[in-house]
Order: C-alpha cells, then structure tokens, then sequence
C-alpha cells in the first residue's frame, strides 16, 4: 500500500506517509523496538501487526464512546488511513498503578495502587531526551494554549476511565499509558497510537506483565505478550 508514497517521516516504531488527500496520511507500524530513549535497540516480531491491529480496535471502540481520533480505517495488516494532525509536542501519561519511572522517582514499590490517576506531561523532544513538564512550561514554551490542554486533560481522563472499564472485562490491568493529541480543522484529537509499545498492561490474576517491558527489562516472551494483547481483545482464546 505504501508503494509509490512520499514517506514524510521515519520515527522509532512508525513510518509517516503522505497520500493524495493532505488531510490523511498512512501510517506504517514497523517491528523495530527501542527503549531508554534509544539506547536499547531491537526488533520484536510482528510487533507492527500486533500494534496496528490493537490500535485500530482502541481508536474505534474511542471513537464510540465520543473520544475524537485521527483513525480512518485499516488498509492493511501494519497500515492505517489516519487524519493529519498538527501534534501538540506534549506527551500525557496517564497513571493507575505505580511502575517504571513513577516508582522510582516518587519511592513507590512497582504494583502500589494510586487512590486517584495522576497525570504527567513530557515535552515531546529527542534531543532533550523528553523531559517531564508542567502547565506553566506548556504555556511559556507555547506548546498548547490553556484552553487546549484544559480538553487535552479532560480527554486524558475520560480515555483512561473508557479503558479501564473495556479491559476489566478481558483480565487486564491498565497500569499506565500515554496519549499524544493533534489540532484537526480547529479541534483537538487523540493521534499517535494506543499499543503495548505505550501502556503497561497486566493480567489483573498473575500480574504478569504484558506489554514492552518484556522487552524493556529482557523479560522473554515478548511476542506472546503483543499477541495476548490482540486476542484478548478479539475475544479469542488466551494462552495465559
Ligand atoms: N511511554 C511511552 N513513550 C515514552 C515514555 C513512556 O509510550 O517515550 C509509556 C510507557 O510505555 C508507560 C507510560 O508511558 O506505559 C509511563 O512510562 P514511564 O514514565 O514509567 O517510563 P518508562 O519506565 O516506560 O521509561
């Protein structure tokens, strides 16, 4: 599908191309995996498949419950039609449960339940290695306007309650997720993608982890873990 498109954009875990609408671009999930701000690097297999596939069904099931996304449609097993998006060079991350950087910062053993969700901002820059930030560095450094990230937290929110309640039902736990949103024609959108690659997930009876930080911490089973992901949403038949 991608054959004969401009590529735009090459980032870490996906290809950006143009198409012949400039209101919607394809994009392409590729297996490549890094972690650590792209010190460890690697590939998973099928990693693109997976994370596309997941993806599409989030961004659907998002779409109606009334969460506004770029998603389009699928138009092949690691491609999507999205919307283009001018994206906001914020990262939210959400959090439920303690883990990765929150635990160690804050002291926090990895697996306490946080009583209420924390939201956190890291100013979207590679060479910077992505700092964390806060409204007023938002506002000052004129990434978003007040009353854009006034929506940008509010779908946060709604976003994670929505996945909190999609995933009780098929055994998972959302430990914490981020989220990256888009300006389209005047309106904010959730862009960027909903995967293993960007949430922790755990089986809420085994705790076990489900999601790249098999690969982050060489945990093994990393393509399992992507794949249990996808039938647990299918509604298919678990292994675990
Ligand atoms: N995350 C992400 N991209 C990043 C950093 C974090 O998708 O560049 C996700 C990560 O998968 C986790 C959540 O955001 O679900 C919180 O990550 P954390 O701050 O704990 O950092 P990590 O331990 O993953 O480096």
């Amino acid at each position: 599908m991608t054959k004969g498109l401009k590529m735009l954009y090459e980032g870490k875990a996906k290809k950006i191309y143009e198409t012949a609408d400039p209101e919607l671009l394809l994009v392409h999930y590729k297996d490549d995996a890094t972690a650590f701000n792209g010190l460890k690097k690697g590939s998973i297999r099928d990693k693109g498949y997976y994370n596309n596939q997941i993806s599409a069904i989030f961004f659907k099931m998002l779409a109606t419950r009334g969460v506004s996304n770029h998603f389009v449609e699928l138009t092949g097993e690691r491609e999507m039609l999205v919307k283009n998006l001018e994206i906001v060079p914020v990262e939210v991350v959400v959090r439920n449960i303690a883990a990765g950087s929150l635990a160690k910062r804050l002291g926090k053993s990895e697996g306490t339940k946080l009583p209420f969700p924390v939201l956190e901002f890291y100013y979207k820059d590679d060479e910077l290695g992505d700092p964390m930030i806060n409204r007023y560095h938002i506002k000052a450094l004129e990434l978003a306007s007040p009353k854009e990230m006034d929506t940008i937290e509010e779908m946060a929110l709604k976003i994670n309650e929505i996945l909190l309640a999609y995933l009780k039902p098929l055994g998972l736990e959302l430990v914490d997720f981020k989220l990256e949103f888009g300006r389209h024609q005047g309106e904010i959108m959730l862009g960027d993608e909903i995967s293993p690659d960007t949430c922790r997930f755990w089986d809420a009876k085994t705790h076990e982890k489900l999601d790249k930080d098999r690969f982050r911490r060489d945990l093994g089973k990393v393509e399992e873990a992507y794949q249990e992901i996808l039938k647990r949403l299918k509604g298919e038949k678990t292994d675990v």
